[in-house]
């Protein structure tokens, strides 16, 4: 990605609390900055509308001109957007997501020391989870009980394709699972480039292909095809030689190829994944998986380090260059304008943010910065902590 030495960065405060943070997360992204690169290089901001703001003033909750200057200036970063509610409207994430068809989304889930997690041992998780964003249940293809349309498919369904297997009840609403090979390979490249750029030794694809053979199974064998053009060694490899040779041979091979540099990969059935990250967690590094899974794998990791209020993410098609940072809360209406929330999601999305850019100082100044607030156990009420969300983010700027 080319950056410039002052690249314009679209923003979306956000609505409810997104007014509480942005502003303070906006003013710590710009000291940082100024304190790394002296004024050699600086963010030009371009304040976009999105949301109650956006309704507000254009009628429209995602102006196309939102859209338009994301799509020129590649890079966005946002607050909490409301999802208005009543039927005809969708989730201003997900249009913004399909829109820019960002069908990565990256949640790094790592402990901070100072912050109380429900885990005995929560430093030992540190895991990058790359959850594909556009296919799957969630591509939005659900017809409801009782339609036409769905009776038009049960009866294509029993008639056509003879699933015989399974009766479908009259009230049967239908939902639509698609996966191909080319959304899930685009995942998973993007889980590889990052393992190999951020030093990471293991990758492990977690899917339900036991019971979902050709859309989860799909997604393995699609994984396996794309881990043969990076230097890997497979737990396919290790199991042949360990059934040829015996498990030591196995485990030497396997300790000779991560000397040499090369990515362990393996898979891991969705439900066994799950009791796996509480058992050992420490055996997991970057992890690729279907939308659904990465949905509940991305939050129950979150909260075993007590950072389900702090954990960062991002939307990214790493072929277009397009990424959306942004707080992966809500809009928190029961505290929004009383200056009580945390900023830690959207800061950490901004650390995302200045990796990407390549800006690596700012994205450690700023980490290091709120760790040690965290540490000192200088943060607001969310966390147990007694700072208002400016008084925390003044404690902050002092450790940058
Ligand atoms: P929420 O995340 O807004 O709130 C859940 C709880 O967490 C509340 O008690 C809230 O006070 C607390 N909380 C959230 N962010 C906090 C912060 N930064 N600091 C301190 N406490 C915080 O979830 P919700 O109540 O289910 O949703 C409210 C609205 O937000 C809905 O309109 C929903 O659609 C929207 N939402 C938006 C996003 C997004 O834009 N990415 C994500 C989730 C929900």
């Amino acid at each position: 990605l080319f950056v410039p030495d002052e690249p314009v960065i679209s923003y979306i405060s956000g609505d409810g609390v997104g007014q509480d943070i942005f502003p303070v997360a906006k003013n710590i992204f710009d000291v940082a900055v100024e304190k790394i690169y002296k004024g050699q290089k600086k963010i030009v901001w371009e304040k976009l509308l999105a949301g109650g703001e956006a309704f507000e003033k254009t009628g429209d909750y995602l102006p196309e001109e939102t859209l338009k200057a994301i799509s020129e200036n590649l890079i966005a970063i946002k607050g909490p957007l409301m999802t208005p509610i009543g039927e005809g409207f969708r989730s201003i994430n997900v249009t913004l997501r399909q829109k820019l068809d960002l069908y990565a989304c990256v949640r790094p889930v790592e402990y901070f020391a100072g912050i109380e997690a429900p885990v005995k041992r929560p430093e030992k998780v540190d895991m990058t989870i790359f959850r594909e964003n556009t296919e799957d249940i969630y591509a939005g293809i659900e017809f409801a009980s009782g339609t036409a349309e769905v009776r038009k498919l049960i009866d294509f369904l029993e008639k056509e394709l003879d699933v015989h297997k399974i009766r479908f009840p009259e009230t049967s609403a239908i939902g639509v699972k698609p996966v191909s090979s080319e959304g899930t390979k685009r995942l998973v490249k993007s889980a590889f480039d990052y393992a190999l750029s951020h030093g990471k030794k293991r990758v492990t694809f977690v899917h339900k292909g036991n019971i979902m053979k050709f859309t989860e199974g799909g997604f393995r064998k699609w994984a396996y095809e794309v881990a043969k053009d990076y230097p890997t060694f497979t737990q396919l490899e290790y199991l042949k030689i360990k059934a040829e040779d015996g498990a030591e041979k196995a485990e030497e091979a396997k300790k000779n190829a991560l000397s040499d540099g090369k990515i362990f990969v393996d898979d891991v059935i969705a439900d066994n994944f799950l009791q796996q990250i509480v058992i050992n967690p420490q055996n997991f590094d970057v992890v690729a998986t279907l939308n659904l899974n990465g949905d509940y794998v991305s939050d129950a990791l979150a909260a075993q380090v007590g950072g389900i209020g702090i954990a960062p993410g991002a939307n990214i098609n790493y072929q277009t260059g397009h990424a959306i940072f942004e707080a992966t809360h809500g809009t928190a209406p029961d505290i929004a304008g009383k200056n009580l929330a945390n900023p830690s999601s959207l800061l950490l999305s901004g650390v995302m943010m200045f990796e990407y850019l390549g800006w690596q100082e700012v994205a450690e100044a700023i980490k290091t910065a709120l760790a040690k607030a965290l540490r000192a156990g200088k943060f607001t009420a969310d966390l147990g902590g007694k700072l208002s969300t400016s008084e925390f983010a003044e404690e902050i700027i002092k450790n940058i």
